[in-house]
């Protein structure tokens, strides 16, 4: 079964006429974690209440369901709605977005495009994960159709983005907020899952604004996630990729969260790549540890991405200035069409994959 007992995503879903209520993906149906453990706390239209429970509440939950539709199967069967009966929502409240950039091959790829005659990477790159704090209030369901965003695109120059982007992504949500700085070694006590994103990117306006303080409106209109929310328990770890220089202390790891999660881009139904996340230079424990290094606080509900996902070869670049190499070079899609950058009606979905287990997928369609 693509969603067995062994994935068990968390969602929030509603039925015609009722509020929405927390729910987990078993095959082709949501069961109904309200009605099927007598617990209010999936009452609420979101999954927050539940996060900010804590690791050993979220371990416990995953074991009662587990054996809920495993041995008592007969028991949690009016429990389970089918899918085409309900409408999926957001899953959890955003509290803060940050994005980060801990992809080497595509910090080097931007870094030519945006900085021609340069090697790519600035100086910075490889002591810390860099990253910005994004727009939380813009992060939207999957499904929902994004509106090509206007900005300037040079001196004088007002109009619609004209190298509107995707970046395929993955996204890291908080459950147990603090106070202080969250070290490395605490990720599994903060961090309830992961989720797919689709920051969603107008590369002319960015192109144009970005100097000196970083992203703004380029990519603030709006960023895509995917309804369900995979637990950290269900993913398979492999140890990170090797780093040079050696980091500072404070981002040592602690723990092998190099995760094995292969990530697939389609464009009007067709995969134009293929982005391998196992291959990422900075880890998500280490993006934890850095963005809290101040002595930032984290919220539940707190939403951390990795940055576009590219490996190697162009096949696995996550996004389609990479994939084009700023244009010049357009993407041929069968029945003869080509791309550089996304046209209205171009609908894009991210679909990933983790040791069998599906992470489901985030879509959106230009308009
Ligand atoms: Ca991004």
């Amino acid at each position: 079964m693509t969603w067995g007992a062994d994935n068990l995503p968390y969602g929030v879903f509603s039925r015609r006429g009722e509020a929405p209520r927390v729910g987990v993906r078993y095959g082709d149906r949501v069961l109904d974690l309200a009605a099927a453990l007598h617990d209010e706390v999936f009452a609420a239209p979101t999954l927050n209440p539940f996060m900010a429970r804590g690791r050993t509440a979220w371990h416990d939950t995953r074991t009662l369901i587990a054996n809920k539709l495993t041995s008592d199967l007969a028991i949690t069967e009016p429990h389970l709605v089918p899918l085409d009966q309900v409408r999926l929502h957001m899953p959890f409240e955003v509290a803060d977005y940050v994005d980060f950039y801990c992809s080497l091959e595509h910090a080097t790829n931007l870094g030519r495009m945006f900085r021609p005659g340069t090697e790519g990477l600035l100086p910075n790159w490889r002591h810390l994960p860099v990253g910005y704090h994004g727009r939380a209030g813009t992060v939207v369901p999957s499904g929902t159709p994004i509106t090509r965003p206007h900005g300037q695109l040079g001196a004088g120059r007002f109009g619609p983005s004209a190298k509107l982007d995707l970046e395929a992504e993955l996204g890291f949500v908080i459950g147990v907020p603090s106070e202080l700085g969250t070290p490395a070694g605490a990720f599994e006590d903060h961090v309830f899952g992961v989720t797919l994103v689709n920051d969603w990117s107008a590369r002319d306006i960015q192109a144009w604004e970005y100097v000196p303080l970083g992203p703004f409106l380029g990519k603030s209109f709006a960023t895509s996630i995917s309804p369900w929310i995979t637990p950290l328990e269900a993913l398979p770890r492999i140890p990170g990729r090797a780093q040079d220089p050696e980091p500072l202390d404070y981002l040592r790891r602690h723990g092998d969260w190099g995760l094995d999660v292969a990530v697939e881009v389609s464009l009007n139904g067709e995969v134009v790549s293929r982005p391998p996340y196992s291959g990422m230079y900075w880890t998500p424990d280490q993006m934890l540890a850095h963005m809290t290094a101040n002595g930032a606080a984290l919220r539940t509900g707190d939403l951390f991405a990795s940055g576009t996902i590219s490996g190697e070869q162009r096949e696995e670049r996550g996004s389609l200035i990479e994939l084009t190499w700023n244009g010049t070079d357009p993407i041929k899609l069968s029945g003869g069409e080509t791309r550089t950058f996304l046209e209205d009606g171009d609908t894009v979905t991210i679909r990933a994959t983790a040791g069998g287990r599906t992470l489901g997928e985030v879509s959106g369609t230009i308009r």
